[in-house]
Parts: structure tokens; sequence; C-alpha cells
């Protein structure tokens, strides 16, 4: 049963059951109350015409009848005791209004049948007769009886036109109810659908179904939060494709790498063991096997740095000095550097200045800028080590890199000239090592360049 179906039904089972003890309770107050009043009403009429009638000295059955027949009351009989004592058991009429014979009217007396209730000074007996209810008040005087019959039919037609009244408001109250209801939980449950639907979708792939709500409540809260999560399952999601995607194209150049240093290793092998070569043919294929292996060393080299680093969190962070970080670059470039005769100039202002790092990881940083600066520069060229206070900068003043490849030399063993790379013994690793490294330490990696001018690789550490 659905959610909307089951909130209108027993939001209208409580109505009728509220509506049932409510209208129980004032019928039941209302009987009581036109009753009492009833009761009052017609003792005080039988009381007066019984005092009319016996509060004189002299009472016989010609006054009586005189009496009676002169008040007109249609529904009013008396009889007496037969015999000149008057305690004869034996009745007769002396007046009769009523349909009834002396006979009844005695049974009615003696309350043979009847219930005898009494009210005050008189008795009374409560009947019914011809679809219609009566009180019927009897009074007693010497040996006199006077038998008031007090049509009380009205009450009961009153209290049914009380019921009717009050069942068709709770009707009336039912249908508003259930009109009211509607409306509220169509516009409260909407939100509530859309969810559903939204997560049916989600299920089913579709990351970017998102809900529509300005609502300030609860509701609108639920359908906040679910737009949060599909946003992060959505990221995490396309995070993942992402990196299932970067995983192949990894796999695919590695497996590129490694083709052709082994595809030439296995070419001078064979030739080597099938043809005489003469001295110095064999010379020039060991040599090449030998460089090609020392390839194969360092890109293996860097692969398992850079694979130890992603799987390693923990760095060894230190306030290391600046100074002592270019230090060590540079001691460990010297004999790059020699060889192409390029100079290095060391620009820090700051006196003593030092940064949060891990000493050994940072050095590796800038020893591979450093050996990039030295790849794309000209002999005889110059290479800044910079910090400003707020970047650490590696500048040459070398070929520089194409606009439309800046974003990409940061990708594993992407090189933007590839043979010229691979010549220089580059794999496309280096700079992936870079960024790495930064982004481990929570900085920032900048490259800015111009085409035939140069490069700076610029580590915001702030
Ligand atoms: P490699 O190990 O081949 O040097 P890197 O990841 O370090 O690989 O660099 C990727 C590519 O980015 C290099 O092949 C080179 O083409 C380019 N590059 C890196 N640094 C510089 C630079 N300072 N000037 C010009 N090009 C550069």
């Amino acid at each position: 049963m659905k959610l909307k179906t089951r909130i209108i039904l027993v939001s209208c089972g409580m109505v009728v059951i509220v509506s049932l003890i409510t209208n129980f309770i004032s019928w039941y107050f209302m009987k009581k109350s036109l009753r009492n009043e009833a009761v009052s009403n017609a003792y005080s009429s039988a009381i007066n015409q019984y005092k009319e009638l016996f509060n004189r000295i002299e009472v016989n059955d010609e006054y009586i009848q005189y009496y009676l027949n002169k008040s007109k009351n249609e529904y009013i009989a008396c009889i007496k005791h037969k015999g000149d004592n008057g305690f004869n058991e034996e009745l007769e009429e002396i007046y009769n209004h009523t349909v009834f014979t002396v006979e009844q009217l005695k049974d009615m007396v003696e309350g043979k049948g009847y219930k005898v209730k009494k009210n005050k000074e008189l008795e009374y007996i409560n009947l019914n007769y011809g679809g219609r209810k009566y009180m019927v008040f009897i009074g007693e005087s010497n040996v006199y009886y006077t038998l008031q019959f007090e049509d009380i039919t009205y009450i009961e037609k009153k209290i049914w036109d009380f019921r009717i009244v009050s069942i068709s408001a709770t009707g009336v109250l039912l249908i508003a109810t259930v009109l009211i209801l509607w409306r509220i939980l169509d516009r409260t449950l909407l939100p509530l659908q859309e969810l559903n639907e939204n997560t049916r979708k989600i299920a089913r792939g579709v990351y970017s179904a998102r809900i529509e709500t300005d609502r300030k409540d609860e509701i609108g809260q639920l359908g906040e939060n679910f737009n949060k999560m599909a946003e992060a399952v959505e990221m995490y999601i396309a995070n993942l494709k992402e990196s299932e995607k970067n995983k192949t194209i990894f796999m695919g150049n590695l497996t590129h790498e490694l083709k052709t240093p082994l595809t030439a290793i296995s070419g001078y092998s064979q030739t080597l063991l099938n043809v005489k070569l003469s001295e110095e043919d064999e010379r020039e294929a060991l040599t090449y096997i030998y460089e090609e292996c020392g390839k194969l060393e360092r890109l293996s080299k860097k692969m398992i740095r850079l694979l130890e680093l992603e799987e390693n969190n923990t760095l060894d962070m230190c306030e290391e000095s600046i100074d002592e970080i270019f230090k060590r670059a540079v001691m460990s470039c010297r004999y790059m550097l020699k060889e192409k005769n390029i100079s290095i100039d060391i620009i820090n202002t700051i006196h003593n200045s030092t940064i949060t790092c891990d000493m050994d990881l940072m050095t590796e940083v800038i020893i591979n800028l450093i050996d990039n600066s030295i790849k794309a520069s000209s002999a005889d060229s110059k290479i800044i080590l910079r910090y400003t206070g707020e970047t650490i900068e590696v500048q040459d003043y070398g070929i520089g890199i194409p606009k439309e490849e800046k974003d990409k030399i940061l990708e594993p063993f992407y090189m933007v000239d590839k043979s010229r790379s691979r010549k220089k013994g580059g794999a496309g690793l280096g700079l992936s090592l870079v960024a790495l490294i930064v982004r481990k330490h929570n900085m920032v990696l900048d490259i800015e360049t111009e085409l035939g001018k140069g490069t700076v690789f610029k580590i915001n550490i702030s």
C-alpha cells in the first residue's frame, strides 16, 4: 500500500474514532438532560393537576369527572376502588380519556409488567404505545388513582435529529480531512517520489540524477543531502573511470617503453649469436645492448620510485634549509651541468630561509627539474634556482614547451619530442614523479613557458 493511502486511511480512522467517541458522549449527555427536562416538565404538570384535584376537603366522583372534563386533558384517567369502604381489590373507572381499559390501567397502577419509578411525590412508569413514548404519572389519594399520560416522543425525535446532524458533521469532517490531506501529502511527498525515481536512475547508472527542491523543511534537507550524495557518487565514479583509463594508458605506455629496448637487445644478441662479426661491429653491438639495458634500468628505477611514493603516505617532514636543498641538488647535477657548460644562479634574498618538507624528496624534485632544464637548454646556457618566500623556482632559457602540451607533460610517459627525449635517456616519468611529490607536500606546481625562450617551474609552498 502506498504511503499516501496509508496516511489518509489512518487519519480517516482516527477522525472516525474521535468523532464517534465525541458523538456517543454528547448523545449520552443530551439524552440525559432532555429526559431530565421532560421528567421535570411532565412532573410539574402532573403534580399541579393532582393538587388541583385532591387539595380540597371534599373529593367525590362527580367533582373529579367535572374537573377533568373541564381540564380537557386528552390523556388522563381516574380509577377508584370499588365498594363502600373503598378498599376492595376491584377497581372501577371514574374518568377515562385514554385508549386503555380499566384492567390495563389497573396493571399500570399495580406495576404489573412495568417498572415503577418515583420522582419526588409521584410514581411513574415508562410506556411505549402506538410507536410513541409516554411517562405515566400515577397520583394516589384516598381511594382514587389518577393516571396522567405525558407524551415524551419528542425527546427521541430530538435525539435522532441531533444524531443525524452529528453524523453528517462527521461525514463532512471526513471528506474535508481526505481532501486537505490529499493536497498536503501530494505537495509533501512529491520530493520523496522524485527521490525514489532518482535513486532508481542512479542504480541504473545515471549518476547525473538530481532533485529540484526549494523547501527548507526535513524533506527539503533530505533532497539536498541526496543531491550531495549523488554528486559525491558521480565524482567518485568519474574518478574511478579516470583512474581506470589512466591505468590502461599507463600500462600501454609502459609496454611500449619496455618493448623498444627489449627488441633492440634481442636483435643485437641474436646477431652476436648467429653472425660472425668483426671485432669493431661486435663491440658496437655490445655497446647498444649495454645502452638499452641502461635505459631499462633507469626506467625500472623510476617506476619503482613512483610506485613506492604512490603507496607511501608518510613523509619525513622537517624544517629544512632552502640553501641546503639547492646545494644538494646542484651537487647531484654537477657532471651533467659541466658536460654542457651550463651555469647555475641561486637567487635567495631571504636569509636562513627554511620550509617544512621531506628533504630527500624535495631535493629529488629539484634534481629532476634541473635535469629537464639541462636537457632543454643549449650549451653554455644558464639555469636559475630561485626562492621568493612563496615559491621555489627552476628557470631555464631552453626550447620551452608548446602551450597545448603544457598540461600533458605531467602525465606518465608523456614526452614532447619522443625520439629526442629517449635519446637523452628520458622515459617521460620525471615530471610525474615531481608532480606526485609536490602533491604529497600539499604544494602546487605551476609551469610558465614560452616556446624558444624557456620555462619556469614554480612550486607554490604556501
Ligand atoms: P623525461 O624523463 O623524458 O625527461 P619528464 O616527465 O621529466 O620526462 O618530462 C616530460 C617531457 O616534458 C619531456 O620529454 C620534455 O619534452 C618536456 N619538458 C620537461 N621539462 C622541460 C623543460 N624545462 N623545457 C622543455 N621541455 C621540458
